[in-house]
Order: structure tokens, then sequence, then C-alpha cells
């Protein structure tokens, strides 16, 4: 690991021309973690310390240090959030540098700890100190830091740096992980408290690199539908999951999805999720209030009385479970445990892009399928939160190489910001430019009026849409698809060639409400006199008002 760090490290040389500059130490393109250590002029900033290995930091530091000298690798050290590859490496830290002040959010401070669960408790001191959420804190002498809700986790933050001269003010925002949109129990970031900032870096996860992600409540119902037909065909499933985050947020949707609510059936909570749920009852006043509101009528987690029942689970009690049941238990749990004779079939659901694998051997066990369930903003997100931000640089870190290549390749982005996406070790000078101009963000976005009379959505659309040579392609056919993507509504006009292509996969249609579904479509045809579509040939995802369900199976898609 130590020589990857073999690029010459100048923070003290007291050479370099520019006041900012950015030492990632881990950037998480695999496993490994974020550590990113910032200078703002003569101030050090250590953000996160997700390494499981901290003897690069450590080495760098003691053996530079000038004799006399401080040997801090930084003034202060500001964690994101309470996952690991944010936060592993910190009691390492602190046990390395006693001196070294740590700084989070009050929840993650409070959950730091559920990272060394197997030391013993004496061997881990609370050494972090919380910092309100939205408020500047000055550090040092020009220095200021803000912490402001980023969503993806209870207490996860981003932080906004501001490094004062006497010429100009300037500022970073590291977003840690975050989420635009409203988790269970987390609401989303919200983007209006971070405009007008005038922002000079960016350093931005891209986890999900370009990819675009359904809707929210479209994830939770698809897993909620796969988990149903599991439980309905007698099939006990398994979810392994990370200590804090997902696996409280599928205990909320079991409890309160119409498939489970009141359904006879166990739900078991195992190992360090198990823990993280107590944590999270320990945070109830800081969780969102519909949450709290949910709480003052029944546990939040565990509960026996109410069906379905979620309940701890002891090591002995696995031979006797009732099947079906289902499972939460830690992504790094021996899964044969479970699925042991005579306790029936198995399903295992693994969240899709994350760290957690399934070993081949228990492929013979059980099925073993993916879903998504994302904590992380999706493509449209990262980048509508950068030109919303529209700083000079932005640094892309946290998440595999080939998708932080496909957001640094975006046009939309190449075209208005420096774009770095830097391996560990490898350190990014920030030159800001005095007479640089903001970008202007891209003008995509125009205004138009929604009305809704009884069934019919009358969308109006200014001048500007329709005078574009594009809308004839758009509206050519008079047909639109319409389609969440996160909270957005995105409406595409069908070409004549979709139209006619019989073949689109593009839906999984069952309970959709489109001409597959409806019962005066036959042939591709519509047969419907009430319908604008009458004796056209129609798309089978196509849609009129006059759409009546077809009571017979529909298609397959
Ligand atoms: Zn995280
Ligand atoms: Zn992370």
């Amino acid at each position: 690991m130590s020589d990857r760090l073999s690029v010459s490290f100048r923070f003290d040389a007291g050479e370099t021309a520019s006041e900012l500059e950015c030492l990632p130490f881990g950037v998480h393109h695999d496993d490994e973690g974020v550590c990113l250590l910032i200078r703002m002029g003569p101030h050090r900033i250590l953000l996160d310390c997700g390494l499981a290995d901290i003897s690069t930091l450590v080495n760098r530091f003691q053996k530079s240090a000038p004799r006399g000298s401080s040997p801090l690798p930084a003034d202060f050290v500001l964690v994101s959030h309470a996952h690991p590859d944010h936060a592993r490496g910190l009691l390492a830290l602190h046990k390395a540098f006693p001196l070294l002040p740590i700084y989070a959010s009050e929840v993650t401070s409070k959950l730091l700890s559920l990272n060394w669960q197997e030391q013993a408790p004496q061997e881990v001191p609370s050494f972090c100190q919380a910092l309100p959420l939205r408020s500047p804190v000055e550090f040092k002498d020009g220095l200021v830091a803000e912490i402001i809700p980023a969503g993806h986790l209870p207490g996860a933050v981003a932080i906004l740096l501001t490094y004062t001269t006497k010429e100009r003010s300037y500022r970073l925002l590291y977003t840690g992980d975050f989420f635009l949109s409203n988790s269970r129990l987390v609401e989303g970031l919200r983007l209006e408290e971070l405009r007008g900032i005038e922002l000079d870096v960016l350093i931005i996860e891209g986890s999900y690199g370009t990819s675009r992600h359904p809707h929210r409540r479209t994830q939770e119902n698809q897993l909620a539908e796969r988990i149903n037909r599991a439980i309905a065909e007698r099939c006990s499933v398994l979810l392994p999951t990370p200590t804090l985050g997902l696996g409280q947020e599928l205990l909320m949707l079991l409890r309160s999805h119409h498939h489970f609510t009141g359904r006879d059936l166990d739900i078991w909570v195992d190992r360090s999720v198990a823990v993280g749920c107590d944590a999270y009852l320990e945070l109830l006043s800081h969780l969102p209030p519909s949450v709290q509101n949910f709480a003052r009528h029944q546990p939040l987690f565990w509960d026996e009385r109410i069906r379905p029942r979620v309940r701890r689970m002891q090591p002995q009690q696995i031979p006797d479970l009732s099947s079906p049941c289902i499972i939460l238990t830690d992504s790094t749990a021996d899964l044969s445990e479970y699925c042991q004779k005579g306790t029936g079939y198995w399903l295992t659901l693994v969240p899709e892009k994350t760290n957690i694998k399934i070993h081949d051997q228990y492929s013979r066990l059980m099925t073993v399928e993916t879903y998504l369930l994302a904590q992380h903003s999706d493509g449209p997100g990262t980048t509508k939160l950068i030109h919303n931000l529209r700083p000079q640089h932005v640094i892309f870190v946290h998440g595999s190489p080939t998708y932080l290549a496909d957001l640094t390749s975006l046009e939309e982005l190449q075209n208005r910001y420096h774009l770095h996406s830097p391996a560990a070790g490898t350190l990014v000078e920030l030159p800001i430019g005095e007479t640089f101009l903001q970008p202007a963000a891209p003008e995509t976005n125009y205004e138009g009026e929604l009305t809704e009379l009884g069934t019919v959505v009358t969308i109006t659309l200014p001048d500007a849409i329709t005078a574009d040579p594009r809308w004839r392609h758009f509206a050519d056919t008079g047909l639109i698809e319409a389609r969440w993507q996160g909270e957005d509504l995105v409406l595409r006009g069908l070409s004549q060639r979709e139209l006619l292509n019989q073949n689109s996969d593009r839906f999984t249609w069952s309970d959709l409400e489109c001409c597959g579904t409806c019962r005066h479509q036959r042939g591709q045809r519509c047969w419907n006199p009430a319908s604008p579509l009458y004796n056209f040939k129609v798309t089978l995802e196509g849609y009129c008002p006059a759409f009546e369900r077809n009571i017979e199976k529909s298609p397959e898609s």
C-alpha cells in the first residue's frame, strides 16, 4: 500500500502557488475508504478517515515532522458520517495522534463506536466532538467549517470549508456520501440549503456514476413485491446488510408496506444489524418527524405484538425458526448458518452496486438475487447538485474508476468545470481564477404549467420548447412517455420507429395502466371507439385516458 503514495508532498514546502490543494490518501475506488487531506492557505484539514490501514498516513507525518514541531497530520479532522468506508480508521488515527481533534455531527459522534464492536469498550474511548448542524464554526483564524445534512444516513453531513484572506474567500464543499431523495429514516439533502454559496471546489462522491435510478418508491415496491412472492411460495428470505443504514431502512419498509402490515410473519434481526437498530433507538429525537410519530404509536423496531413481528435473534434460535420468515443479518455473516436442514427454501437478496458479495459456495444452498434500494444519489442527481453549486473545480471520489470516468467524460460537465478524479497519493492543485466567470448552468430548464381537470392533466409548455427543432420529433406521434427519474418526472416523445417496435422491453408491466394491459387492445391495435387511438396501431406501453384494465392475465413483458 505505502508505495502508492509516491508523489511528493508539498504541503509544508511553502512554494506552491495555489491556496487550495487536496491530497487524497484514499478515494474509495474499490473498498479502501475515503481519506482526504485539504490545504487551505496555512490550514490543513483531514476529511474522513475510512482507511482500514492508516500506516501511510502515520508514516508520512511521523517521518516528515521537523524536529520539535507538531507531527499532527492535520490541524483537525472532520467526519462526514459513521459508515466504515469513511470512519473505520479514526480509532487508530486517534491512538496514533491523541492530540488531533476529531469532529462530526452529534448523531455521527454517537454512531461511530459501532465500527469497533469487536473491541472491548474500554479500548474505544469517545474521541469525537459533536458539531451543531448548519452553524458555521471558526476553527482557526480565517477558517470556518459548517456541516449540512446530506441524506444517505442519519447524521451524514456535507462539509463546507471557508478560508478567508485579505483578498477573498475560498470555499470548498465535500459532500461525503449524499442522497437527494428522502429515505424512510433520513431526509434527503436539501439543495436549497446550498444554493447561493459561491463555491470554488466541490469534492463529490460518484458511487453510481451516470446511471439513472427509478423513483425510490418504485424501488421499494419492486423489492416488497419480490419478498412477498417468495413468502407466498413458502420461501424464507435472507437479507445481508451493513450494520447501519440499509438494514434499518429495510425494517421500516417491511413494517409499513401493505404487503406485510398485519401479516403473521417473523422478521428476525441478527448480529450487528440489531446493534445498529438499538443505536437508532437512542437517536429517535434526531430522526424525521414522521418516524418519531410512528414511534409514538408502536416501537420503531422491536415489536412482538404488532404483525409482522420484528425480533432480535438469539444464537440458539436458528434451528427452530418457523418457516417462511425474513432474516436481516450482517453482510459478513456465514449465511449457511441460517439455511439449515429442514428449514425449507431460501432466497438471499443482495443490494446492487454495493461491496456486499455473496460467496459462490452459498449458491448451492439458496437462490441469490439482487435488488436496488439506493442510498446514494444517481447520475442525474449528481450532475444536478454540481450545476446548482457551479464550482470551478470538481473532484470525484468514492466509486469505481469506470463509473467516475463516466462522470468526468460528461460533456455537460467538461464544458463548465475543471474535473479531477485523482488516485490515492496524487496531489490535486486547485488554482482559483480571480477573474473566473461562474459558468452558466445548462439551459435546459424551462417552466411550464400544469392543469389537472378530472382525469385529464394538461401540461402547457413555453414557446422556447415548442420552437426548438427537436420539438417536431418529440411531438411527431402525439404520444409521450412519462417516467420517474429520482424525484423528477421525465417526458419523452415516442418516435414512429418505437411505435412500430413491437418487442420493446423497457417495462415490466403487469400492474401498469397501459395499452398492454387494456382490454381494448388486440393485436397491437386499439378497438375502443372512445379512445383517441381508436383504430391505430399502438405500442403496448402506450396509454390513453380511455384505458380499461384487462381482467384476464396481462401479457408477459
Ligand atoms: Zn456511506
Ligand atoms: Zn461511503
